[in-house]
Formats: structure tokens, C-alpha cells, sequence
């Protein structure tokens, strides 16, 4: 019966004739940084007011530990991609038409409710453009801004194809173990009140527990490819009969180097399947995967640009005689920072700077790839809750991370790519929420 997963979620009314392939945009913004390297000095910034950044004329180098090479920062120029304030890119982009309710679409009952419960009351964008496709059974590429709702866009529609047929598998794949645990969060909350299981598998927990639960064979497994191969090699994880598949963060996982992992847990899915395929960019490398492995896929983009445009985002200078610690704390001890996520590069100098935070007198925490999985839970829930008011991270930790409530997100040391900027800003002015990004240059 599950020879044919297109018919099996069924079309039952649903949104009738999509087409069979589209790919719908809703209109882009310009995006920031893309006008001829303005030098925004003085002009246009929330930042500039006696503080020490953004108005000292001082010519920039572009900030230490810039590198060079495809997609990567270098030099002054790309200094104006860490800011918007006074840019034609806040011009309001035009609205972004929602024609669906969660009301119309043909879903059980009690996931209906489910998704009432959590205060979803009108699709996001992605939603609104890529369930009905995925209702009916269509693989689907989705491109999508981080913090868009994709994470109900895959879930909505696999949980109903899982609630109507029980013998149906998913498989989520993801880059993270924190987005792997907030997707089974969010799995959680949209299933209470069914008898649908999921496990998450990933690296840095231990690997029993989640062999002991893979054997009673839940309709859902979330995991990161390397923990999911290793599954498969000792023969618990088996997915010949997994007619469901979704990738997450596809770019990510390409740009983490999980390629060959992935290559390996998809080679052994049934070809008959559904594919669902989110990325926030679209390289070729990402369009290859694509032909890989998706069948004649519906693609949805509901990209506005490279950024949120939600974010504020500006530059701090230091100013001669001061110390970048001290710019900082000068920052943070301003109320409106008031939940903040901070960038370095290393686990060593996040560590350390944590510290020399919690030195100061500040509330924060660390995470980084040198804590246990449980340290690591431990600081995000103490900064989720508002227990602490700053998370020091490096890129890896936080990827991915939906954080609610973060105002600022603060790039105190330089991020290494175009796509680490714009997955680290991200974080903040989530879900309809303004949030401000800055960037320190010295
Ligand atoms: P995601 O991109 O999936 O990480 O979602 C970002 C945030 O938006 C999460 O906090 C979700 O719970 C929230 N969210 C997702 N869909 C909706 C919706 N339709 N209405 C309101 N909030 C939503």
C-alpha cells in the first residue's frame, strides 16, 4: 500500500490542480549591501548617538579575520552588507497575499486543533504555498527566509499523511541536533492528542537510548546524517520502508560537509516517495541535490531578499582609546538589549568571552561545539526562558536555533561567509518580530 505515497495522503478535495510545476516568488527586496558599497558613515544609523560605532569616520580595514574567496567577506567593500539603516531596502515590500487558511485545508481534526492550540491562526508564507502541494502528495522544494515556518510547512502535512495511514515512516534530516530537538518540539505540540511517536538521532547523545526507541518504531525520525548513517550500518535504523523524506536546512547541511552522509541515508530510501526539500539558498550545488533526488518537485520561493526584513542591521565601530570588550558592555547595558545572542568564531574565545561577561556582572551563557549535549541544552534553555540575558555561540551551535524574543543579534567577531551572516542575523526578527543585528568592525 505504500507502493504509491502520492495517492495515499490523497488529494480528498484538497486545493484542487496544482500545477505541476511553479515556482512562485513573492516580490524580492532589494537586497541589502547590493548598491555600489556605500559608506554609511554617520548617516542613517540607530547607532550613532554618542556611543562609540558607526559615526567616527574612521576608515575600516573591514574588520580583522575577514577572509577572501567565493561567497566569503572581504575587504572594506563588504562592509555595507552588515547594514540597511537609511536604505532604499526598508521600503515596504509589497504585502504578501496569504490565500489560504488552516480552516480550508483538509487536515484531521485534532491536528487542526493542534495548530489552533499554538496560536497559529493564518499560515505563514511557506505554509500558505508549499501544504497544499505537499497535501497532495507532490515533492517540494522550498525556499525559504530562516524563521519562516517551515518547520509546520514539512510537519502539518507528513503528520496528516501519518494520521490517515499508519504504516506511513517519515524521516527528517537536519544539520543540527538543537534543530533536530525544536523539531520534535513543534512535532510534539502538533501531535498531543494522536499516538504518533518520533525520536530524535543525533550525534553527542547517547546512541542506546535512541536505539532502544528506533525499536518500537516511531512514525517519525529526526536526526543529523552522521548519526543516522551509523544507525543504519548497525543495522537499527531501516529505511526501506520510509516513504517519507524530508530535507531541512539542506544548504546548511551541504556547507557542514554532510554530502556523502546524506548521499548514504537517501540511496537507501524506496524511490516511490515523498520528498520535501527546504533550503534558505539556492546554489548549484543545492539545485544538483534537487535533480538527485527529488521527482518533478513543486518549487515555492517566498524568499524577500537575502535578510529578514525585520532586522536592523548596522555596524559598531571601536573607537580609538576603547576596548571591544568595553564597546560591548557599553552596549549591553543599555535595557533595550535585553535578550542577545552574541557570535565569536571559536569555542575557545566564545568560552572566554562568556566569562569575561559574566566577570562584568552580566547573565550569560555559552554554547559551542566543546560542550556536552547536555551543557549545550542547559545554556539555550536558560536563554530561551530569560533566565540569562546573553548566549555567547559560534555558528555551529547556533544554526538553526528558533529562539524566541532575541533583540539583538551582535556579530562580535566576523562571520565567515555571506550565508553565516545571514543564518546568524536570523535569529532575531523571527516570526513577524522586528530585531536589530549589528556587527562589530575594527
Ligand atoms: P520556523 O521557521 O519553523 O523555525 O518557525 C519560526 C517561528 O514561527 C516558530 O516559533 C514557529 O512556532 C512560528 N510559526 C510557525 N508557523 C506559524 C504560524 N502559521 N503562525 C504563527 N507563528 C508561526
Amino acid at each position: 500500500m505504500l507502493d504509491h505515497p502520492r495517492q495515499s495522503s490523497g488529494p480528498r478535495g484538497q486545493s484542487s490542480g496544482a500545477p505541476a510545476r511553479r515556482f512562485s516568488r513573492t516580490p524580492r527586496h532589494k537586497v541589502p549591501g547590493s548598491s555600489p558599497a556605500p559608506r554609511h558613515e554617520g548617516g542613517g544609523s540607530h547607532y550613532s548617538s554618542g556611543r562609540s560605532f558607526q559615526n567616527s569616520g574612521r576608515r575600516s580595514s573591514g574588520g580583522g579575520g575577514s577572509r577572501s574567496g567565493g561567497g566569503r567577506f572581504n575587504k572594506r567593500a563588504d562592509m555595507s552588507r552588515f547594514i540597511n539603516t537609511g536604505k532604499e531596502n526598508s521600503a515596504p515590500a509589497a504585502p504578501v497575499v496569504i490565500t489560504n487558511k488552516f480552516e480550508d485545508f483538509l487536515i484531521e481534526p485534532q491536528l487542526k486543533a493542534a495548530i489552533l492550540a499554538k496560536g497559529f491562526n493564518t499560515p505563514t508564507a511557506i505554509q500558505d504555498q508549499s501544504i497544499p502541494h505537499s497535501l497532495l502528495g507532490h515533492d517540494v522544494v522550498g525556499i525559504a527566509d530562516t524563521g519562516s515556518g517551515k518547520t509546520g510547512a514539512f510537519l502539518i502535512p507528513l503528520i496528516n499523511k501519518a494520521l490517515l495511514d499508519h504504516s506511513q515512516h517519515v524521516l527528517i534530516m537536519v544539520p543540527t541536533r538543537e534543530l533536530a530537538q525544536q523539531i520534535q518540539e513543534e512535532f510534539r505540540s502538533l501531535t498531543k492528542k494522536t499516538d504518533l511517536e518520533s525520536v530524535v538521532c543525533v550525534g553527542g547523545m547517547p546512541i542506546y537510548r535512541q536505539i532502544t526507541q528506533l525499536r518500537h518504531g516511531p512514525a517519525f525520525v529526526i536526526g543529523t546524517p552522521g548519526r543516522l548513517k551509523d544507525l543504519i550500518e548497525r543495522g537499527v535504523l531501516k529505511l526501506s520502508k520510509c516513504q517519507n523524506v524530508v530535507l531541512d536546512e539542506a544548504d546548511r547541511m551541504l556547507d557542514m560537509g554532510f554530502i556523502n552522509d546524506m548521499r548514504v541515508v537517501l540511496a537507501l530510501l524506496p524511490p516511490t516517495r515523498q520528498t520535501l526539500f527546504f533550503s534558505a539558498t539556492m546554489s548549484r550545488e543545492v539545485e544538483k541535490l534537487v535533480g538527485e533526488f527529488l521527482n518533478n518537485p513543486i518549487r515555492v520561493s517566498v524568499k524577500t531578499g537575502d535578510t529578514s526584513k525585520d532586522i536592523t542591521q548596522d555596524v559598531v565601530r571601536v573607537p580609538p582609546g576603547k576596548t571591544k570588550l568595553e564597546v560591548l558592555h557599553d552596549l549591553l547595558v543599555q535595557p533595550a538589549f535585553n535578550k542577545v545572542l552574541i557570535f565569536g568564531r571559536t569555542k575557545h574565545g566564545v568560552e572566554r568571552l562568556a566569562d569575561m561577561l559574566v566577570d562584568k556582572g552580566f547573565k550569560a551563557e555559552s554554547i559551542h561545539g566543546n560542550k556536552t549535549q547536555g551543557k549545550r541544552q542547559r545554556a539555550l534553555d536558560l536563554f530561551r526562558k530569560d533566565h540569562v540575558q546573553i548566549l555567547v555561540a559560534t555558528d555551529v551551535a547556533a544554526r538553526g536555533l528558533d529562539i524566541t524574543g532575541v533583540s539583538h543579534v551582535i556579530n562580535y567577531e566576523l562571520p565567515g561567509s555571506d550565508e553565516d551572516y545571514i543564518h546568524r542575523i536570523g535569529r532575531t526578527g523571527r516570526a513577524g518580530k522586528k530585531g536589530i543585528a549589528l556587527t562589530f568592525v575594527d
